[in-house]
């Protein structure tokens, strides 16, 4: 039976990333999308065809959920579980920027509300859900810690400790984030489950798709130490390695997948 991964906002960029890579290890999926079900439609597919050109055969589904939502939470959690009856890893992937960036000394409570409802109510009380489910599976099926722990994987950003005060709320929500995996971490060891962040720095995506050229120009002027842009895949390959058991005695881990952004230098 294969394993079942949960991944939020997985229609495009990041997400998608994702779930490809997950694809790749045999994860039966459910990619789950705002608004866009053509590209969750596209990436499902891709998904099972990537699968099967490595010899796993997966069933991927899409389920529409505006983690923002209470109601949609517990459909999307409820969803999964009549589909599949399993949880084996979790990934907070879904998240948005500011519709407009605005300097700090203007910027207004509606796009603060939402990054806040979208970026941390949302992760953090689909994790409250997952984590329960996953508790149970883990009781009933008497999983030991020696067996593959399940895992709860949250996507935030280098904005949780970088200053940008054009989009001083996506900053505050990021940096709220990073709080969730030292939380579920400590919480949840005791059953077994293992939780992780993942730091992204600047990924090609349509997130970034609106200041292409000022992050070239930033790139190309040593931002960072390895001198291009991530991709969707850098951040796949990442989830990868924790999906397959590669870091199994470690847990409230943060993994910079940033190029090095992070390094200070002189
Ligand atoms: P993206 O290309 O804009 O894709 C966003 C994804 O999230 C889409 O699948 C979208 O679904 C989904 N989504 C948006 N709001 C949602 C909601 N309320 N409920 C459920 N799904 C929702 O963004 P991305 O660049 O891949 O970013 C993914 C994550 O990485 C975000 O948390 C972002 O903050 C973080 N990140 C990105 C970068 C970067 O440079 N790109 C850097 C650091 C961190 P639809 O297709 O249906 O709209």
């Amino acid at each position: 039976m294969n394993q079942v991964a949960l991944i939020t906002g997985a229609s495009r960029g990041i997400g998608r990333g994702i779930a490809l890579e997950l694809a790749k290890l045999g994860f039966d999926l459910v990619v789950n999308y705002a608004g866009n079900e053509d590209a969750a439609r596209a990436t499902a597919k891709d998904c099972v065809a990537t699968g099967t050109a490595v010899g796993k055969t997966i069933r991927t589904e899409i389920c529409q959920a505006d983690i923002s939502l209470t109601a949609d939470r517990s459909r999307l959690i409820d969803f999964t579980r009549s589909t599949y009856r399993r949880l084996d890893l979790l990934v907070n992937n879904a998240g948005v920027a500011p519709n407009v960036r605005a300097d700090i000394l203007e910027a207004g409570e509606e796009s603060f509300d939402r990054l806040m409802n979208i970026n941390v109510k949302g992760p953090y009380f689909l994790t409250q859900l997952a984590a329960k489910w996953m508790i149970e599976q883990t009781t009933s099926s008497r999983i030991t810690h020696h067996a593959s722990p399940r895992k709860i994987i949250t996507i935030s950003s280098i904005s949780a400790y970088t200053a940008s005060t054009n989009r001083g709320d996506y900053c505050i929500a990021k940096a709220a984030l990073s709080m969730l995996t030292p939380l579920f971490a400590s919480r949840l060891a005791e059953h077994g489950i293992n939780v992780y962040e993942i730091r992204p720095g600047v990924i090609a995506t349509d997130m970034t798709g609106p200041v292409k050229e000022k992050y070239d120009k930033l790139i190309a002027d040593g931002l960072t130490p390895i001198q291009r842009w991530g991709t969707p895949e850098d951040i796949g390959r990442a989830v990868a390695a924790i999906a397959q058991d590669l870091l199994p005695f470690s847990t409230g881990e943060v993994l910079n997948v940033d190029g090095g952004f992070h390094l200070r230098r002189l």
